[in-house]
């Protein structure tokens, strides 16, 4: 099956996941499922954490205020979104936009690996402490301890089924909104992705 048919069966799973707990939330609401969006061959992917109403609304990735911030981010390595691939952990909005819980996490996951052995990243950035941890404890990293704080723009080695990834966790661009200190932190951080883009 080509990617973008693997892409679709996702989406099609995940449009009928009765199961969710937020389900009956996207459905009476007249939202989007967020599955993801860019390209299918990414050398880098990035991982946020869950839709917020923009995104459910429109069903695309970081398209509100966290979104203007990642763009920026892409802005200062000259990526463009058509080059990358962004998504999230869970695909539905939460109420309130409050944290996904540990169930939605291990509900839509496999939607995420899944994804991630379409794509075969490269690099991995995970965009906030959720996406981290799910990522070092699915790939049994040694650092699946660590915090966010310990690990944000480092790069840490995970082995896949199609080979190394490397994943820089970075803070969510949300966490940078009202605090100028972390939007500084998450810039530098974020020149650590410089040295996976090939010219
Ligand atoms: N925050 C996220 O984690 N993901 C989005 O898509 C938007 C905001």
């Amino acid at each position: 099956m080509s990617k973008v048919d693997q892409m679709r069966q996702i989406r099609d799973e995940i449009l009928v996941l009765e199961a969710s707990p937020l389900y009956e939330y996207r459905t009476s609401n007249g939202y989007f499922p967020v599955i993801g969006q860019g390209s299918h061959d990414a050398d880098i992917m990035f991982i946020g954490e869950a839709p917020g109403e923009n995104e459910a609304k429109q069903g695309r990735p970081f398209c509100g205020a966290s979104g203007r911030v990642l763009d920026q981010l892409l802005a200062t390595l000259a990526l463009e979104r058509e080059s990358v691939y962004i998504t999230n952990i869970v695909k539905d909005r939460p109420p309130d936009n409050r944290d996904p819980s540990k169930e939605e996490i291990a509900l839509y996951a496999p939607f995420l690996d899944r994804q991630i052995n379409i794509i075969q990243p490269k690099v991995i950035a995970t965009l906030g402490r959720f996406s981290m941890t799910w990522m070092l404890d699915r790939f049994g990293a040694p650092e699946k301890k660590m915090t966010i704080s310990q690990l944000h723009g480092k790069v840490v080695m995970l082995n896949a089924s199609y080979g190394e990834i490397a994943m820089v966790p970075l803070f969510h661009p949300a966490s940078s909104l009202y605090n100028p200190n972390q939007k500084a932190t998450l810039f530098e951080d974020f020149l650590v992705l410089n040295q996976f883009i090939t010219p």
